[in-house]
């Protein structure tokens, strides 16, 4: 993220890269997650969650939903990567931040307890890790801009087959995505030339400023007992 003191946990092997953004054409998808490392360890987990979202930029490690698109903070949960329950349970790791991933409730309960056996791990068969060197989404699947994927690698299929990451709520945000991101460019090459009329103008901006909303969306908090209402 290129931000000072953002480092990564040690144990991880992962190094620092620069998040690319979202609103690259067709590079939405392709991001880095870096790991900022913990001022202090919580043995309870739970106490992660706001260093989890900031980690994460609020999208989920697994399908790269934006927390806006299915209810803010409140549509999403912790997972542990290496899971608690199962036969391949790790409940050592059950506060060690770097197992904990931020995920959409919907991914975090496919996912389950499922945990590749060691032999499809000897046969590199496992769920993608965004947080691990050169494990970017995609590498693992092309995006294409119906919304549909297609796994390139084994961690690909396996990733979307026990996720359901061809789900079609999903294929319908990535294909508006894709759009969006074409409207926006094409709106902003149309402002750049000089002879638009202002009322025309206004129009585009508005337009534009209403995908942008969409391609960097707002973040929504959960509400709790107490808060103050907005405007009240
Ligand atoms: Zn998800």
């Amino acid at each position: 993220m290129g931000q000072a003191g953002r480092t990564i946990a040690p144990g991880t092997g992962t190094t620092p890269r620069r998040n690319r953004g979202f609103t690259r054409r067709r590079s939405y998808l392709k991001m880095i997650f870096s790991r900022s490392i913990p001022k202090r360890n919580y043995r309870d987990y739970r106490l992660y969650r706001p260093l989890l979202r900031q980690d994460f930029q609020h999208r989920c490690a697994y399908c790269l939903i934006h927390e806006f698109f299915v209810g803010g903070e409140a549509g999403f949960e912790i997972d542990h990567h290496r899971p608690l329950h199962g036969p391949y349970a790790r409940p050592d790791l059950e506060a060690v931040y770097t197992n904990l991933y931020w995920s959409c409730s919907e991914c975090n309960a496919n996912k389950g307890d499922t945990w590749p056996s060691p032999e499809e791990y000897e046969m590199g068969v496992r769920f993608l890790d965004p947080c691990q060197p050169d494990d970017d989404h995609d590498l693992h699947w092309k995006f294409h801009p119906d919304g549909t994927l297609q796994a390139l690698t084994l961690i690909g299929a396996y990733t979307e087959e026990k996720l359901l990451l061809w789900r079609p709520f999903l294929q319908e945000r990535r294909a508006q995505q894709f759009r969006d991101q074409e409207e926006a460019e094409e709106l902003e090459a149309r402002l750049k030339r000089k002879q638009v009329n202002p009322g025309r103008r206004r129009e585009l901006e508005q337009r534009l400023a209403e995908i942008k909303r969409r391609l960097e969306p707002p973040i929504f908090d959960r509400a709790r007992w107490g808060d103050r209402i907005p405007h009240a």
